[in-house]
């Protein structure tokens, strides 16, 4: 039997298409394996979000011409948004590669394989998802796409041009493929979009709180969650939906990228400070437990002090839970390119440093405010750090570890009594 290999980069939505296509391999006939040497194709899933993401590409095909040249029956495919930007260039450059396709593509994996040094970078119409084929790894949690693309055209961002315009699947499609992962034993569901909560059903017209109210009522749906949403999309139909089902995860992340409405300005961001700050007002007065969490971009072109003081003092005053920040990173073709002056490097780390540094006591506050509390955790597996414990997730989305009895069963939802609070993660025990 043919065997295959997966190396996926990047974030969930990467992490789903590469279960899609281990689906549709498996669907050939080929059976999976872990290791590149043992496979006959070699698919890299690729994340063109950082910079150098290219040069970590050309650097890995670099070392598998060396396997092509000894197995020349060897496929080697490159997939993902580095595949949908570079197209054409990865075959001229590494001419070994098979075949080139992009995250539209992922459904049509069959025709791309039926073509000679294929370079599938389009958006085809018919976008086929086949959510029976998808090869789930996880016997607890699966992940739904809700929608692909995105329309906002953040002028940081490549996401546009590697996934394309937005698409929504229909309201009835989702709940099907809720209903079939739920029998399958998978009780926690996350909804994937790039713009999540942009989601609208092109046949009802429903909008994406509705989505959520519906499937948080699907029965056997014991936790769900959603990632990435936009602020600019944040609606009362959705924040209804999250208040009025215990189930909705009390976890939102929600990128505001900085605090200074002059950068959010430049980074076409569609909201202002004073706009993001009123929409977390309004949905911590709905859901006042809600743990937020943020991505921000520091040094994006014409940062000044000021601009970035606007932003250390939005985290003070939001308090996020969690927080993933990073120094702004050009991107081939964004118009942020030609926005302004570009942040000396050794400033944006250290202001970097002091944006850590501040969430950092925020974030500690919050892990230490659990000690002493019995919080419902759904078991997820044994945990990473000590294999005689277990780990799961609260409702707000915290990594517990916990001890328990040995019997506990994945997929189960517990009481545990919150102990320590460690780095990112609490520890405790089942009650
Ligand atoms: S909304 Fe998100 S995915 Fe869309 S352009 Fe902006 S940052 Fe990129």
């Amino acid at each position: 039997m043919k065997t295959f290999y997966i190396e996926t980069w990047g974030c969930q939505m990467n992490d789903l298409d590469s279960q899609r296509l281990s689906g549709s391999l498996k669907l050939r006939g080929l059976r999976r394996v872990d290791s590149e040497l043992e496979a006959d194709m070699i698919l890299l899933n690729t994340c063109s979000i950082r910079d150098k993401s290219e040069q970590k590409v050309y650097s890995h095909l670099g070392r598998l011409r060396e396997l092509k040249e000894e197995r020349s029956e060897l496929k080697i495919g490159v997939c993902g948004c580095v595949a949908q930007q570079e197209g054409e260039r990865i075959i001229q450059r590494a001419p070994w590669v098979d075949f080139v396709m992009g995250p539209g593509n992922v459904g049509h994996l069959d025709a791309v394989l039926d073509r000679e040094h294929a370079v599938a970078v389009d958006f085809p119409e018919d976008r086929r998802y086949d959510s029976l084929a998808i090869d789930r790894t996880s016997p607890t949690k699966a992940w739904v796409t809700i929608m692909e693309g995105c329309n906002k055209n953040c002028t940081f961002c490549i996401v546009p041009m590697t996934r394309g315009r937005e698409v929504s699947r229909t309201f009835d499609e989702i709940l099907d493929e809720v209903r079939v992962a739920v029998a399958s034993g998978r009780v926690e569901i996350e909804l994937l979009g790039q713009t999540v909560n942009a989601y609208r059903c092109h046949k009802s017209g429903r909008d994406f709180g509705a989505l959520l109210g519906a499937v948080a009522e699907v029965e056997g749906v014991a936790r769900l969650r959603f990632m990435t949403s936009h602020p600019a999309e944040v609606n009362d139909s959705m924040i209804a939906a999250m208040r009025d089902h215990e189930n909705i995860s009390r976890y939102l992340h929600l990128p505001v990228q900085s605090g200074s409405s002059r950068i959010l300005r430049r980074m076409k961001r569609l909201y202002t400070r004073e706009r993001y700050l009123e929409i977390v007002d309004r949905i911590r007065e709905a859901i006042p437990e809600i743990h937020f969490s943020t991505d921000v971009i520091v040094g994006f072109p014409g940062e000044t002090e000021e601009d970035f003081q606007e932003t250390l003092s939005l985290i003070e005053q939001i308090r996020y839970g969690s927080l993933f920040a990073f120094k702004y990173s050009p991107r081939p073709g964004t118009p942020s390119l030609r926005i302004g002056e570009p942040v000396d490097d050794a400033v944006a780390s250290e202001r970097l440093n002091r944006l850590f540094e501040l969430h950092e006591q925020h974030k500690r506050e919050r892990l230490e405010s659990y000690r002493g509390r019995v919080l419902p955790v759904l078991v997820e597996g044994p945990s990473k750090h000590d294999p005689a414990m277990f780990a799961g997730r609260t409702d707000d989305n915290w990594v517990v570890n916990f001890s328990g009895n040995p019997d506990t069963t994945l997929g189960s939802m517990l009481g545990v009594r919150i102990e320590s609070a460690q780095h990112h993660t609490l520890r405790g025990e089942a009650v």
